[in-house]
């Protein structure tokens, strides 16, 4: 179990992403999460070095889908703003909404990645799956209550024990 919950990274930020590596590891895909990975959870616009560092993956050949839990009024909107593909109301972890956005972008396990701030969904989700995940810190903003109340002190804890594990990932940093 807590295998599946250990990211492949862990990163301050978007910009802080390899995306060279990613290429040379095979990944052409990225599905990302929305709330506070590219935009903060209380505001309804995405930060300008966000925009900046989703257009250089598209720039470098990425495809990229939105992959979000949140209303489909909140996440098309937002995609739509963005110009990229999106799976409101997702439910991640559960395999089905990653299959869906595999299926819009037309790639396989072996070449998608997966980006975001929740061990919980975003990396649980990935791992399911056999994805490449990439774990987020959050964007300030305020966690939806039940994130904050019962989410976050659960990952800090499984953090802070993948930390101290001799075998963990190399990549994790
Ligand atoms: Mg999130």
């Amino acid at each position: 179990m807590l295998k599946l919950l250990c990211p492949r990274q862990y990163v301050a930020k978007l910009a802080d992403i390899d995306l060279n590596d990613l290429r040379q590891k095979g990944i052409c895909a990225l599905l990302l999460d929305l709330d506070n990975t590219l935009v903060p959870r209380d505001e309804d616009r995405c930060p300008e070095e966000v925009v900046r560092w989703l257009e250089g993956a598209r720039e470098r050949g990425f495809k990229l889908c939105i992959v979000s839990n949140n209303t489909s009024a909140r996440v098309l909107s937002l995609a739509s703003s963005l110009s990229i593909p999106a799976v409101p109301r997702a439910i991640k972890p559960f395999k089905r909404p990653f299959l869906q956005a595999m299926g819009l972008l037309g790639v396989g396990p072996a070449e998608t990645a997966v980006i975001g701030d929740q061990l919980f969904t975003d990396v649980l989700g990935g791992n399911r799956l056999g994805l490449y995940t990439i774990l987020v810190v959050p964007l300030q903003g305020r966690d939806f209550w039940a994130t904050s109340l019962v989410t976050r002190p659960l990952e800090r804890l499984v953090l802070c024990f993948l930390s101290q594990r001799p075998d963990k990932g190399a990549d994790l940093t």
